[in-house]
């Protein structure tokens, strides 16, 4: 038997190239660009030893729904960070989309310092856009991976609790109508599903003991998930490269100078709650946050994968 193998293998015919392919150039050296691939793999490797299995949140803004090319880069990049371990959980917003919608139906768009005045015929819009139309669009794009994303809201398992916000602006009570304040995150029902390995995609609303439905500031909500995940990062992108003051982009802020400029107006309406979302994730253990700009390609990938100062960072 064994004889009959040995001649079999003896007789085989290496130019059949329907079995058996060759190098053209017989080497097996790597240059060029292969080379520089390489390098590039090697580059990132401190950065996805430090972030490997640690929980980064990224808030996309309304701006990367409304073109699918920029919301595909976005979540591309949010594919390779669960493919190289990192546990990322992804909170949206949606506030154009619902403006645009308000605006058809003739419903009255209002904002205070960034917060959305929300009434009983608002609060019906941003149900319908945040979780029938974004939450979806944003699950089905990243499932077209595999089973990668299940879409929440915080009526879910009723993980995110809250009570009507009291909004205090110049020692006034102002009603924002069905605008939340965060009571209790169920942390635990949010890392179950990372530990299953899909990542959570979070429309920001809340509920209330009696099951009223509330509208979170998705940047308010994605730094209380972040606080309450003990995450390594919170990144909240925008429209925006950053801070920006006097035409410039500020690379990085304390936390006490950005209160300075909130109080003079030079930061204003949808800035107010992401810095004050970074300022309160800073002062309750999130290590580090951003504001970067989420229609510049890969800029999250840049952030964390190089040593490349992109965005705003601020600190404490
Ligand atoms: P998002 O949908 O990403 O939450 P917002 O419109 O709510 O977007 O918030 C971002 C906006 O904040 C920017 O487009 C800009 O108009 C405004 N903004 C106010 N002050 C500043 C500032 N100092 N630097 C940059 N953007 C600012
Ligand atoms: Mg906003």
């Amino acid at each position: 038997m064994n004889q009959n193998n040995t001649n079999t293998n003896a007789n085989t015919n290496i130019n059949n190239y329907l079995d058996i392919a060759f190098y053209e150039n017989n080497g097996n050296e790597i240059e060029g660009v292969y080379l520089n691939k390489a390098k590039v793999l090697l580059e990132a490797l401190p950065y996805i030893k430090e972030y490997f299995d640690k929980i980064v949140v990224i808030k996309m803004g309304g701006s990367m729904m409304e073109n699918d090319v920029i919301m595909q880069s976005v979540l591309d990049d949010v594919i390779l960070m669960k493919y190289v371990g990192i546990k990322v959980v992804l909170v949206h917003g949606g506030g154009k989309q619902i403006t645009q919608m308000m605006k058809e139906k003739n419903i009255k768009v209002e904002f205070i310092d960034g917060l959305r005045v929300t009434d009983e015929s608002a609060i019906e819009i941003v149900k319908m856009v945040l979780i029938g139309n974004i939450n979806t669009k944003i699950v089905s794009f990243l499932n077209k991976h595999g089973k990668i994303a299940v879409g929440l809201s915080g009526n879910d398992g009723n993980f995110i609790q809250c009570k009507k916000k009291i909004y205090k602006k110049d020692d006034k009570n102002i009603d924002l109508g069905f605008v939340g304040e965060i009571t209790e995150i169920d942390s635990d029902f949010i890392k179950n599903i990372l530990n299953t390995g899909y990542i959570p995609v979070i429309a920001t609303l809340g509920t209330d003991q009696l099951g009223n439905i509330y509208n979170i500031n998705a940047d308010t909500c994605s730094s209380k998930i972040a606080i309450s995940l003990k995450a390594l990062k919170m990144i909240l992108l925008t429209d925006v490269d950053g801070i920006i003051l006097e035409n410039k982009l500020v690379s990085k802020i304390s936390s006490n100078k950005c209160e300075e400029l909130i109080n003079n107006g030079l930061i204003n309406q949808g800035m107010i709650p992401k810095v004050k979302a970074c300022i309160d994730s800073l002062v309750n253990g999130v290590t580090r946050t951003h504001i970067l700009n989420g229609t510049v390609r890969h800029s999250i990938l840049v952030e964390i994968f190089t040593d490349k100062g992109i965005g705003t960072m601020i600190t404490l």
